[in-house]
């Protein structure tokens, strides 16, 4: 059998094996383009369903239980069913939704995370990482007074800040960019001093996250960090899913600090969240007392539920300790992956840092998306297929993150599902 035929035969018994998801996805057609409200949910032939989800498990509409390695893309670290997280949104709801005002909570989760992040003096919350993302480049555009955005090819930094094809995405932002590549600390270098007159921001994710679990080179980070400084571009470090990866975020465990970062995701408890926050005389530009302050509106910044939800989380669950033994977990579950990988002589490979990889299925080095796009991707869907099968749920394209509830059998057996992966699709490994 070939690969193509492999995979038609895997979205048949999918199809075969899940017909209430299959049933979900035709009434959706109805209503939604595509069924779909959310582009990374989209997989063929049609998405699972999910009926509901409680600690790191998950139950399709068709009775499958799962165990939960996608973890909502680096928000779910709480896993579903938190009893600190619960708690605290039963106790906010007791005090009444949508104030329309202020409230305590509020200014404890920016203190929480101004202890926390070394680069974050001031911080203001949105409702997404996207519109973070969108407030700190504006910041940076009136700071220098220029208007041109670094960014990198492959990046994902929000649905309107999207860099995948190295194509004018037509979604996106009308910002002026820049592509640099990836880790390529020369041709990058050279962008930043052409362009430097003009470039109010540098923007990077330190390690890609949807682009591949993929980590900048500290050379590359510290190459930045100094342009930066030499020429006053703001630099910008998207830590919306890599904070997680130490107490302080990824500036913290490699030193190197930006001038601004975003944040979004598990911050949030598991609600809708985004954050941007940075030196004093940055976001001074959106402060009211000040004449000229930029507005920053958005009906639900200090929502009650996100407040109080993200508070309990970073403060009593999500501590410095948890952080750094999630890491470990995760460092160690890498490590037995790409053994087995190795041990098979299977060319196919997980990158990453502590509690968040992806799989890849190529054993050539990956510095960069384009490495990355050079592994077979029919295998990868093919893997995403047997995963299912076996009762794992991730990303279709591979990305996998560890959440606090897993447990050691939960990883022996993510780890038994790849073994078996390897062996019986050892023929187009
Ligand atoms: N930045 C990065 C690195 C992300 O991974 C994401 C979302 O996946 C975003 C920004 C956008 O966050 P949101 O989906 O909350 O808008």
């Amino acid at each position: 059998m070939d690969l193509n035929t492999a995979l038609t035969k895997a979205h048949d018994e999918y199809t075969q094996q899940n017909p209430k998801s299959l049933a979900r996805h035709q009434t959706a057609l109805d209503v939604m383009p595509g069924g779909n409200t959310r582009s990374v949910l989209f997989n063929l032939p049609f998405p699972l369903g999910v009926a509901k989800a409680e600690s790191c498990k998950i139950y399709d509409l068709d009775g499958h239980e799962y165990i939960d390695f996608l973890g909502e893309y680096t928000a779910g670290i709480y896993g579903h069913s938190h009893p600190v997280i619960r708690a605290a949104i039963d106790k906010a709801l007791d005090n009444g939704l949508n104030f329309g005002g202020t409230n305590e909570t509020e200014v404890k989760l920016a203190q929480a995370i101004c202890e926390r992040f070394p680069s974050i003096d001031r911080i203001r919350f949105t409702n997404s990482g996207t519109e973070a993302n969108l407030m700190a480049i504006t910041a940076a555009r009136r700071h220098t007074n220029r208007s041109h955005i670094l960014v990198f090819a492959g990046a994902y930094h929000g649905g309107v800040l999207y860099f995948s094809t190295g194509k004018k995405n037509p979604v996106n932002a009308p910002y002026d960019f820049v592509l640099a590549p990836y880790n390529d600390v020369d041709a990058t270098r050279a962008l930043i001093q052409e362009h430097s007159a003009n470039l109010a921001a540098v923007l990077l994710e330190p390690m890609m996250g949807s682009g591949g679990c993929i980590q900048a080179s500290t050379s590359f980070l510290q190459m930045l960090r100094d342009e930066c400084t030499q020429h006053q571009i703001v630099l910008i470090f998207d830590e919306v899913m890599t904070s997680r990866l130490a107490p302080g975020g990824f500036q913290e465990a490699v030193g190197v600090l930006p001038d601004m970062t975003t944040l979004g995701k598990y911050i949030g408890g598991g609600m809708s969240f985004g954050a941007f926050g940075g030196r004093v005389e940055l976001m001074d530009h959106y402060n009211p007392h000040l004449p000229d302050a930029l507005p920053h509106a958005g009906t639900f910044n200090n929502n009650v539920l996100t407040m109080n939800a993200g508070l309990a989380g970073l403060t009593q669950v999500y501590t410095p300790d948890a952080a750094r033994k999630l890491n470990e977990q995760g460092e160690d579950l890498r490590r037995r992956l790409n053994q087995l990988c190795q041990r098979a002589e299977a060319p196919m490979q997980f990158t990453g840092r502590g509690s968040m990889m992806t799989v890849h299925m190529t054993d050539a080095p990956i510095h960069s998306p384009t490495d990355a796009a050079k592994g077979n991707q029919a295998l990868r869907e093919l893997f995403f297929f047997d995963m299912v099968n076996s009762g794992i749920w991730l990303a279709p394209r591979g990305m996998i993150n560890l959440s606090l509830p897993h447990n050691e059998s939960q990883l022996n057996d993510l780890v038994d599902a790849v073994g078996a992966f390897v062996e019986q699709r050892e023929c187009f490994l």
